[in-house]
């Protein structure tokens, strides 16, 4: 038998790039400073690494190298962005807007603002994902310090619009924070002309090692501060204590500078397979795409399979192909996610859902093998599903009433 292994899960994760490997490996051993040491070639030498990466990083963004804080991952990006300016600016106000759709490191951290004492406000979407812009302003408070809305959704792919929505908070005097953790490297993500403060992401999703990420905190008009959440040496401007992972950052600018070369094209080859692939999908019948199809990201579908379950179609290709499902486990049941159910999904939608996400490594070969799988494995469940038939024969399920269990 073929075993073949394709993933298609590059939005939990992209592979390193060899190029990226390849200029990490001497700051293991060789070069095996510390970039705080100021008193030997060895801590010159990280620190100049250090430097490097992060100018490589502040162009891809279009920034000052200042304005990059390197932090362990776009997880503890969000906390920092929260939680630093939620407690930098205590005198202003307390009520931060979000959206439902937003990553867990998003949503948990403002819960637990919500027990510190913040208001928070968590904007529905419309059944595209995207957010109303009305109801955003609306929403905006003499108390309102921040609104933190994703670049991205990690789920759908989907792209909220950041211009209007750097414009609505310029014209309030509210900070900006956006999580563009699924942007960066993939599309052109320039935060001060979208009106951007603050802005999250991380290495190990644009091609570059896992275990480091980064906040860009702006630095003039207006000046921006966030309270350190990590108590220490006052490494990063005093706003992230903690020595630093020199490796991990070297390969975090080569995959910077790559993405600046590269993104373009890899965008470009990505989206043709990913159209090819969905619109083969939607040769059958009851498939669905979830999100809004002109602002999403080029290499990303999530697709409703209706009547068969994700979960059970993945078992059909045996674990060969790495998708994510619209199904999250908690603890011993399967929630439907909470982004699809945001976007008005029913559970039913919800669970039958895949999402594909192509990256750099794909090849036409990996999609070809996805479609053919794929559609053999819907087809295959669909046979065998008694609610399949019943569809087929015309029953409304929708009227249905089903025994309670
Ligand atoms: C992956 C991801 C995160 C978490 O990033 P880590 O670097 O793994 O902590 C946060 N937000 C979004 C949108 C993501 O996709």
């Amino acid at each position: 038998m073929n075993k073949r292994r394709i993933y298609l899960d590059n939005n939990a994760t992209t592979p390193c790039d060899p190029r990226v490997v390849e200029t990490m490996l001497p700051y293991f051993y060789q070069h095996p400073g510390n970039a705080a040491s100021r008193n030997h070639p060895f801590g010159w030498e990280a620190e100049a690494a250090v430097d490097y990466a992060r100018d490589q990083i502040a162009r891809l963004l279009d920034v000052e190298s200042k304005e990059i804080i390197f932090t362990s991952g776009a997880t503890e990006s969000d906390n920092l962005a929260l939680k630093g300016v939620f407690e930098m600016y205590t005198s202003k106000g307390n009520h931060i807007i979000t959206s439902k759709t937003e990553h867990k490191a998003v949503l948990d951290t403002c819960h637990h603002l919500e027990k510190m004492g913040a208001e928070v406000t968590y904007l529905d979407v419309q059944r595209d994902g995207l957010i109303d812009l009305e109801k955003l302003e609306e929403s905006i408070k003499n108390n309102t310090v921040m609104v933190s809305i994703m670049w991205a959704n990690n789920e759908t792919g989907v792209i909220q619009p950041m211009k209007k929505i750097g414009e609505i908070c310029e014209k309030h005097g509210i900070l900006f924070f956006s999580d563009a953790t699924q942007a960066v490297g993939k599309i052109p993500t320039n935060p001060k002309e979208m009106g951007i403060h603050l802005m999250a992401f991380s290495a190990h999703k644009m091609y570059g090692p896992k275990g480091v990420g980064a906040l860009y905190v702006r630095r003039k008009g207006p000046r921006v501060k966030v309270t350190a959440q990590m108590d220490g040496g006052g490494h990063e401007r005093g706003m992230r204590s903690g020595t630093l992972n020199v490796p991990g950052i070297v390969g975090f600018g080569k995959a910077a500078e790559i993405a600046l070369m590269e993104m373009a094209a890899d965008a470009k080859r990505l989206s043709v397979l990913r159209d090819r692939m969905e619109n083969s999908f939607l040769e059958m019948e009851e498939v669905f795409i979830n999100g809004n199809i002109e602002h999403r990201m080029p290499h990303v579908a999530n697709i409703s399979f209706k009547h068969v379950e994700g979960e059970g179609l993945m078992m059909t290709f045996n674990q060969n192909i790495a998708l994510s499902s619209g199904s999250a486990c908690t603890s011993a049941s399967l929630q439907p996610s909470y982004v699809l159910i945001a976007l008005g999904l029913g559970d039913d939608l919800a669970h039958s859902s895949l999402r594909f996400s192509l990256g750099r490594f794909t090849k036409d070969e990996d999609i070809d093998f996805a479609i053919e799988a794929v559609k053999k494995g819907v087809n295959h469940m669909r046979e065998l599903s008694p609610i399949w038939e019943m569809y087929k024969e015309g029953v409304d399920l929708d009227k249905l009433e089903w025994a309670d269990h």
